[in-house]
């Protein structure tokens, strides 16, 4: 359709900087930024994900989207696009669920995490908002926030565990795994 560029992004594996660091605030949705975003929702449902950072396309901007309307108790849920997000609560209460990722293809890990949130974001016209959300919502939610601040789900397992996906990793970071959506041609990969 004219008009319409929408783009597939490749997705950064672990061992890529960028995943490593803190990114940046956003402070005024521009163009560019409008078309990040699109390219993030084409990229993310391309790879079957229901969350996605912008750190894992290699942008450098505190931008998530989400859309867990694939999930069938979560099929009324619209997408969502959450700007510079802070999480301002968690709860006591943890729960244990399975996670992967986009970056960390083939391997899902336990992760007990808070149960509930409430986290604060800017929307597309850095408008604030605060949502509470629990279960799914604030699993996808809290994995993604995550990432804007550098941390990954594999961070978060025991020793053992970690020892144990070390090789699995290591095939991932070499780019030895045969991925099927597009990802970052090499391990240094930079802005
Ligand atoms: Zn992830």
């Amino acid at each position: 359709m004219y008009g319409e560029m929408m783009a597939l992004l490749p997705i950064t594996l672990i061992g890529d900087k960028i995943l490593r660091r803190k990114v940046k605030k956003v402070t005024e949705v521009d163009v560019e930024t409008v078309d990040l975003i699109k390219n993030m929702f084409s990229t993310m449902r391309n790879a079957n994900g229901i969350g996605l950072a912008a750190n894992q396309v290699g942008a450098d901007k505190a931008i998530i989207v989400i859309d867990v309307s694939v999930v069938d108790e979560y099929k009324n849920v619209k997408p969502m696009v959450l700007i510079n997000p802070n999480i301002i609560f968690r709860s006591e209460e943890k729960i244990v669920m399975e996670e992967g990722c986009l970056s960390i293809p083939d391997i899902r890990c336990e992760i007990d995490r808070p149960k509930e949130i409430v986290i604060k974001f800017k929307d597309t016209d850095m408008r604030e908002h605060e949502l509470e959300a629990s279960a799914l919502l604030a699993r996808v939610l809290q994995h993604e926030n995550d990432h804007l601040n550098g941390i990954l789900f594999t961070d978060l397992i025991d020793q053992n565990l970690k020892k144990k996906l070390k090789k699995p990793l290591n095939l991932i970071k070499n780019r030895q795994l045969e991925v099927d959506y597009p990802v970052t041609a090499d391990a240094e990969y930079r802005l």
